[in-house]
């Protein structure tokens, strides 16, 4: 049965308290696994009630992944009640006893009586070593099902994940569709859904998604029917033809992100980055900086008052005067003036007016200049972008991006890269 379930386990999540992110999680895992995930059932720290869960979701489905209340406390139940909805005992499973008391050594800390607790599992369960944290994962049959039951801690779930699990259940699916995700930014949804038009008509065996999360547009290129080799050979013809028809819009796949890619193409070039920001307050840098790939990336200056604009960038009063601080002109000489402070190849400034007030009828809230200044000149672009504060800041940041992106791809198409200056 190549069916799926994920049951999270916590009052602290059937009570709003935290967010469940296990759950998406571990569906999306599952289902790039190639499971058909049909359930992500969410149960309250009672005994009953997760033993109700269990003979649920292990009755309906090849595949069950709990997580949560493994841990030391009077509302970790979960062994407790895996065990009897297996018929077994509570056993503790030595070699994380003592993987426990080789981290308590060295942290000076005793093993409690309660602690205990942590290391066991159910009789004849198979223990899953936790790579993060103390309580190991384990697995069991529950009937003819595959229960995996995990931590609650998201970082000890996906360490235990990639390390124990996603091996274990790679050989139990069997894989008939292949999916794509490809990841575009640039264009509104309803523009990308029509120039993918046709294409599900001319593949019987094509599902297109999408999935848009502000500014960004997904699309899932799922091909089922057949056997894993054909899919997948199908899903790379899909993919292929979506590229060819959203053009470079398509940045990426999968896990990518934008930032990422934007911070590739400029390190490609061999180039290093400044950035001048004044109503988007760092989030550019922020979004460079959230990924280990910074080498490049010099400086962010938040240059929001005009006096910063003046004495930190070298942009001219009277030009500030002239055509305000949020203006073409402005847009420019701040990139240029934080290139030639940083002494970099390539800077990018944005400044705008995100709102809620400072708007007037020339100059509304939502309006944004950008530049960016490198070495074939300045390019600088504006946009009026819709929404509140955040989403304008959002847009800002990204569209920013994209015009170093574009830039950068233009280059490497007219020249090839330079070697890379250290
Ligand atoms: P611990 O040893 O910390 O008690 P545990 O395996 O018993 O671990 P829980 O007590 O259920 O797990 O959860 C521990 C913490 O992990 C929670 O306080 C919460 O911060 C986080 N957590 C648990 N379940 C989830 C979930 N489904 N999504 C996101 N975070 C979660
Ligand atoms: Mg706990």
């Amino acid at each position: 049965m190549n069916t799926a379930a994920v049951l999270c386990i916590g009052t602290e999540l059937t009570r709003g308290e935290i967010i469940n992110t296990n759950g998406p999680w571990l569906a999306a895992r599952l289902t790039e696994l190639g499971f058909e995930v049909r359930a992500v059932d969410v149960v309250d720290d009672d005994p009953e009630r997760i033993l109700g869960a269990l003979r649920r979701l292990g009755a309906a489905h090849g595949v069950l992944v709990c997580s949560g209340g493994l841990g030391p406390t009077s509302d970790d139940l979960t062994t407790e009640v895996v065990a009897r909805a297996l018929g077994v005992a509570v056993v503790r499973h030595e070699p994380s006893l003592e993987s426990m008391r080789r981290r308590y050594e060295k942290a000076g800390r005793e093993v409690s009586a309660s602690s205990l607790r942590q290391v066991e599992i159910p009789e004849g369960a198979e223990a899953l070593p936790n790579p993060v944290g103390i309580a190991p994962g384990y697995s069991a049959a529950l009937g003819s099902c595959f229960l995996v039951v995990l931590p609650g801690v998201p970082r000890e779930v996906e360490g235990l994940w990639a390390e124990e699990v996603a091996p274990r259940l790679r050989s139990r699916v069997e894989r008939r569709s292949f999916q794509i995700r490809l990841r575009t930014f640039g264009l509104p949804e309803s523009i990308v859904g029509e120039r993918l038009q046709g294409l599900e008509q001319a593949h019987p065996s094509l599902t297109l998604g999408y999935r848009a999360t502000l500014p960004e547009v997904e699309v899932k290129v799922l091909v089922r029917g057949g056997d894993e080799r054909s899919s997948r050979e199908q899903a790379h013809l899909v993919a292929d033809e979506v590229r060819a028809r959203l053009g470079d819009a398509v940045y990426g796949e999968e896990d990518d992100t934008f930032p990422e890619v934007v911070a590739r193409c400029i390190r490609e070039r061999g180039w290093r980055l400044a950035l001048a920001e004044s109503c988007t307050g760092g989030l550019v840098a922020h979004l460079l900086t959230s990924a280990p790939v910074s080498d490049f990336f010099i400086a962010s200056a938040v240059t929001y008052a005009n006096s910063a604009k003046t004495r930190l960038l070298g942009v001219n009063e009277d030009v500030l005067r002239g055509h305000g601080a949020v203006s073409h002109e402005v847009a420019a000489a701040m990139a240029e003036g934080v290139r030639r402070v940083c002494n970099v190849e390539v800077a990018l400034a944005l400044t705008g007016i995100a709102g809620p007030t400072g708007g007037t009828p020339e100059k509304p809230v939502g309006l944004v200049h950008w530049a960016v200044a490198f070495p074939g000149g300045t390019v600088v672009e504006q946009r009026v972008f819709p929404g509140d504060r955040r989403q304008i800041q959002r847009m800002a940041a990204f569209a920013g991006l994209a015009l170093l992106r574009r830039i950068c791809l233009d280059e490497a198409r007219h020249t090839p890269a330079a070697p890379r200056v250290v």
